[in-house]
């Protein structure tokens, strides 16, 4: 028996390109959700919730052939955040399996080829008939900018569409959408001018690891009280007598943290903000040979975007934002970034990247 969080999580990412950094990961990942002991009772009480990123626009500054400005989904237990929303964003979306039922994009800043999109989107949107208010969030100016683009083109939107500007320091999900979620969106300063800020996305805390055989030695039977102690429950037995979780479960474990910057020069705020994280996703705009023209235009290089994960101590380094000229390959900036960082790759259109529990 499959998890469900496995068989909906593949429903929802599509056909975009698989990968991992790591050559077991479709392994690891079976483990990671399925890691308790095989009686399928019990394993329909602890689901634990897949997470993956999908790139829809890995282009800086305009569009080429292979790749489209910038957009990233993000796929969390079947729902859906999309930070940035370049211009033709919603072809991307479809082409690439991502779901449309989401109620939240993340703006990083408002140069063009990170908004243009939700224009489009907005109105597709209306013409689905949609009712559920969308929220938009941005830095400092986001209420106008936004406020403006998504009147633009269209009568009337038939949906709520709030405008949230964020700052640095900010935890999104603390001021909350009322759903409960077990995770915050922590927005950071980066240094791209404007107010640009990045998101993190950090799940809380979860349970500790369960062990069966403690579970079957203190006499509680393979099921629902499982489950219970696993939630840190005490549990009473059939015979009146009662076991805690203490002993039977651990210390509980940190949740994954994914950083995602937009644009921006290596900066000690991103380093912070990515202390540990599971997954980095920075912005490698030039290669070496350029590395004055990014700092002149606030961009970074793929060796500078290492070398901010090493000093993170992060998992998994994804450059993206690259510039035209590495549109067809990019190989130079994975080779440059490599040298500092090895867990890197650089990401490509379509390109979806799961990212397991370490442990
Ligand atoms: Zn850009
Ligand atoms: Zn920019």
């Amino acid at each position: 028996m499959r998890c469900r969080s496995y068989a909906r999580g593949r429903g929802d990412v599509g056909s975009g390109q698989r990968v991992s950094l790591r050559d077991k990961t479709t392994q690891s990942l079976q483990e990671t959700r399925c890691p308790l002991p095989s009686g399928t009772a019990f394993r329909a009480f602890y689901i634990l919730p897949m997470l993956s990123v999908t790139f829809l626009g890995t282009s800086a500054a305009r569009p080429t052939v292979e790749r489209n400005v910038s957009a990233m989904a993000l796929v969390r237990e079947g729902e859906t955040l999309l930070f940035e929303c370049g211009e033709g964003t919603q072809r991307q979306m479809m082409r690439y399996g991502v779901s449309f039922a989401l109620s939240e994009i993340f703006f990083t800043h408002f140069h063009a080829d990170h908004f243009l999109g939700v224009i489009g989107l907005i109105r597709t949107l209306g013409l689905q008939t949609r009712t559920d208010p969308m929220r938009l969030y941005g830095p400092k100016g986001a209420k106008k900018i936004l406020g403006q683009a998504i009147q633009l083109g269209v009568e009337r939107v038939p949906f709520n569409v709030d405008v949230i500007e964020v700052k640095p320091g900010e935890k999104i999900r603390e001021r909350g959408n009322g759903k409960g979620e077990t995770y915050d969106i922590h927005v950071f300063a980066t240094e791209h001018g404007g107010g640009s800020v990045g998101y993190a996305l950090r799940e809380h805390e979860r349970p500790g690891r369960f062990d069966p055989e403690k579970a079957r030695a203190a006499g509680v039977p393979e099921g629902p009280l499982w489950g219970k102690l696993q939630k840190g429950e005490t549990v009473e037995l059939a015979d009146g007598q009662t076991v805690s979780a203490e002993g039977i479960v651990g210390a509980k474990r940190p949740g994954r943290l994914i950083v995602f910057t937009g644009d921006t020069r290596p900066c000690a705020g991103v380093v912070d903000a990515a202390q540990g994280a599971d997954l980095l996703i920075h912005e490698a705009t030039f290669g070496e040979e350029e590395k004055e023209r990014a700092k002149e235009t606030g961009h970074s290089t793929a060796r500078e975007a290492a070398q901010v994960a090493l000093a993170a101590k992060a998992r998994r380094l994804v450059l993206s934002h690259v510039s035209a000229r590495y549109s067809i390959s990019a190989d130079e900036l994975v080779k440059e970034a490599r040298e500092v960082f090895k867990e890197t790759v650089v990401a490509k259109d379509g390109m979806t990247i799961e990212v397991p529990f370490p442990d």
